[in-house]
């Protein structure tokens, strides 16, 4: 099955909104066996709208629209198709019940222009949608379908879920798409590359290095007739992808590199805290965005100071002796955090995170340490970049050396 996505909305257009529904739907397509050919973007003109819709009719087997479902006379799809179809969009009883029972709920009255998000054509069946005013429409004619799905992400992925996939899961025969994510790091691409050059030539599973902020992922990726059958081609070069990258694949999937450090604490019943000069919290909040943070994280120091880093602890004399940009700052920083706050672990970054250098360090210029009743360690690094790269990239080595002490902790 041929399929062809358009995302509707003027929005999109003027650079506003980034086009997150036809990512998603892209990403569901290979589960079901279905081929994406086209992804487009139209705005809320009725002319290009149906020029866009034909075109797709025409060499597509499956039509996926979001967007343009809405009330106003901005909301152009429902008439497009009606349009294409050569049919006339008239209220059915049965939504237009659903939908004032739906306003009377919540005791709101319901304008008069919402009429038409009870409307179809002959052609089209209504999707129900329980998270908003706006049913979808499946529309099923001569060997083609185009499926009507709202704008926001949250409705037309419940829709999507609930049933527009599994009523597409029927009608697909095609073999299906899988893939597998391994997140690894701590080595470079190009080495990562030649490790797993013998898992290169495979076509099936095909494998896919990229570089990301975490780290490199290699993307493995299976065609077979059926889900459990393409895990188990993947599981195979899972396992020598692993056993020849080691410790280094810190994840997989959607696994992020927080959960898997914070799972490792839990398991080891330890607490960490933390103190960051010049990254603004950034490695706090990343601590922070893991749900289950409050179990093992106990707080942190963030300045952007001398006095406030010596005011919070940091011993005065160090601060004093070697500046603030040091490898001795950096360590005293990490057991200052731990000791205040009384947790296992005391993890620190010191930088200069630009426009200009500071102590005559350039910007760059990190020093990430960790610190425990029997481990201390202090690293450097002189990362390139703005502002925001710096910060991400020093924020993501200390989470990785942290890692690699609560692995290895002799
Ligand atoms: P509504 O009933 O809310 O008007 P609708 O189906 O008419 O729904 P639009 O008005 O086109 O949808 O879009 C509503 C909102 O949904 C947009 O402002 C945007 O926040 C989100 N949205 C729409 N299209 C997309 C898209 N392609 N990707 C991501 N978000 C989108």
């Amino acid at each position: 099955m041929k399929a062809e996505i358009i995302s509707i909305g003027t929005e999109l257009l003027l650079g506003d909104l980034t086009d997150t529904n036809a990512s998603y739907l892209a990403g569901q397509l290979p589960l079901l066996g279905i081929d994406l050919y086209w992804i487009s973007q139209v705005g809320d003109n009725q002319n290009r709208l149906v020029e866009t819709l034909k075109r797709a009719w025409q060499r597509s087997d499956l039509v996926l629209t979001t967007g343009g479902l809405g009330p106003t006379e901005d909301d152009l799809t429902r008439e497009a198709i009606a349009e294409l179809m050569g049919e006339e969009p008239q209220v059915s009883p049965l939504l237009e019940h659903n939908l004032r029972e739906r306003f009377a709920r919540r005791n709101l009255t319901m304008a008069a222009n919402n009429i038409k998000q009870a409307t179809v054509i002959p052609s089209a069946q209504a999707i129900t949608n329980p998270r908003g005013t706006a049913p979808g429409w499946w529309v099923e004619k001569d060997g083609h379908i185009i499926v009507a799905m709202p704008g926001p992400p949250a409705e037309m992925h419940n829709m999507w879920q609930t049933e527009v996939m599994p009523k597409l899961q029927q009608k697909s025969t095609g073999a299906i798409i899988f893939s597998r994510t391994l997140k690894v790091y701590g080595i470079p691409e190009g080495t990562v590359e030649e490790m797993v050059s013998s898992l290169l030539s495979s076509t099936n599973p095909t494998l896919g290095i990229y570089a990301k902020a975490d780290g490199i992922h290699l993307r493995f990726t299976a065609k077979a007739k059926s889900q459990h059958q393409a895990e188990e081609m993947i599981a195979q070069s899972e396992t020598k992808a692993r056993s020849i990258l080691g410790d280094s694949v810190w994840g997989k999937d959607n696994d992020t590199l927080v959960e898997a450090i914070g799972n490792l604490l839990v398991d080891k019943g330890l607490s960490l805290a933390a103190a960051e000069y010049s990254t603004g919290g950034l490695l706090t909040t990343s601590i922070t965005d893991f749900l289950n943070s409050p179990t093992f994280f106990k707080g942190a120091l963030i300045v952007n100071s001398n006095e406030a880093l010596i005011n919070y602890g940091v011993d005065a004399q160090t601060i004093n002796d070697y500046g603030v940009i040091s490898p001795e700052a950096a360590q005293a920083m990490a057991e200052a955090a731990r000791l205040r706050m009384e947790a296992d672990i005391g993890i620190s970054i010191t930088g200069v995170v630009g426009p200009n250098e500071v102590e005559g360090k350039p910007v760059g210029t990190m020093y990430i340490s960790l610190d425990s009743d029997n481990h201390k360690n202090t690293i450097a690094g002189l990362y390139p970049g703005d502002r925001f790269r710096i910060r991400r990239w020093a924020a993501t080595a200390a989470l990785f050396r942290l890692r690699q002490m609560l692995l290895n902790p002799d």
